[in-house]
């Protein structure tokens, strides 16, 4: 059996084309969609990661600032900047690059966002409602993981859902969502034991560890669904998953890749987010 592979770069292109035509409807009532950014330091990666972000914008018809602040700055300046955005009308969404500098506490700061503009969904109010099945901003990763499976009409109700990774950004909220979608859940991190037996169950496994082809073909059942959320250098440079998935993809049923798979998916429920979000608030 050969995986189908389930391209996040395709989900992620006809997504964007819908928020496109939403972007131009909120035009027409003279709206403009606006997401802010600060980036605090010189981190290349974030920084990269940053123009990634003002660029999709750009495309998608939504207005962008980026805010690059020293990384010097001081905490209490940082909060003063993201109450300046919390009041300004014509930013719906507000995003803070992590990670941060050592002298600014994170927690702090997403505390300091408003739960109307959140649109990481990292704002405790966000994951909360997200939990209790509420409407919330949900964050892009997991949201994007669950699209990809919807766009393959992989069934999620009923099925055991393995994630391999319990953090905050990715691993918890992800087993959330396909917990809210009624698949039974199971976490594995690092303190598991007979993590095998339990991988080998799952009828959809996550992995997000951060750890270079950690799964590997003995680790899932003939036919399961691997997510491979990982993005990890090779020595040549080059990207790659948490997944080995060359051979991988020889057993399972369906496989996302490293590059163009949940990669594409994340920015792309950013954008979905603060376009929700400036539609709210035109409602
Ligand atoms: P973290 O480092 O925050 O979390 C890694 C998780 O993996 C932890 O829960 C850890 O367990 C678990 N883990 C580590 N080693 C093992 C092990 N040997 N066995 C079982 N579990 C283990 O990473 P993130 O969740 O932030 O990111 C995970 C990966 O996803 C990274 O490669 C990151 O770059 C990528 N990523 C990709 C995104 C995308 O858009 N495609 C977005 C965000 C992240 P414990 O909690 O016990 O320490």
């Amino acid at each position: 059996m050969t995986a189908e592979i389930i391209s996040g770069k395709e989900v992620a292109q006809v997504i964007r084309q819908q928020l496109k035509e939403e972007t131009g409807k909120l035009k027409q009532k003279g709206i403009v969609p606006g997401l802010a950014v600060i980036l605090a330091g010189d981190d290349p990666a974030s920084a990269s990661y940053v123009r990634g972000k003002e660029k999709a914008c750009r495309e998608t018809g939504i207005h962008s600032t980026v805010d690059r602040v020293s990384a010097s700055i001081s905490e209490e300046d940082l909060l003063g900047r993201i109450e300046e955005l919390n009041q300004d009308p014509s930013i719906h969404g507000i995003l803070v690059q992590l990670p941060l500098p050592d002298h600014i506490s994170e927690h702090r700061v997403i505390d300091a966002i408003s739960p109307l503009k959140d649109v990481d969904g990292f704002h405790p109010v966000s994951i909360g409602n997200m939990v209790i099945g509420r409407k919330a901003f949900l964050p892009c990763t997991p949201h994007g993981i669950i699209r990809m499976l919807k766009s393959k009409d992989i069934p999620i109700e009923g099925s055991h859902a393995v994630i391999v990774g319990r953090s905050n950004i990715v691993g918890k909220p992800v087993g959330q969502l396909l917990l809210n979608e009624n698949a039974t859940v199971t976490y594995c991190h690092s303190r598991t034991k007979n993590m095998q037996e339990i991988t080998k169950q799952a009828d959809i496994l996550i992995a997000a560890v951060g750890k270079k082809h950690f799964i590997t073909a003995d680790d899932i059942k003939e036919g399961a669904v691997v997510v491979d959320v990982g993005i990890n250098r090779t020595e040549e440079g080059t990207l790659t998953g948490d997944v080995d998935f060359e051979s991988v993809k020889e057993k399972a049923g369906y496989i996302t890749p490293v590059p163009g798979g949940v990669g594409p998916m994340t920015i792309t429920m950013l954008l979905a987010n603060t376009v929700q979000s400036a539609q709210e608030g035109a409602e």
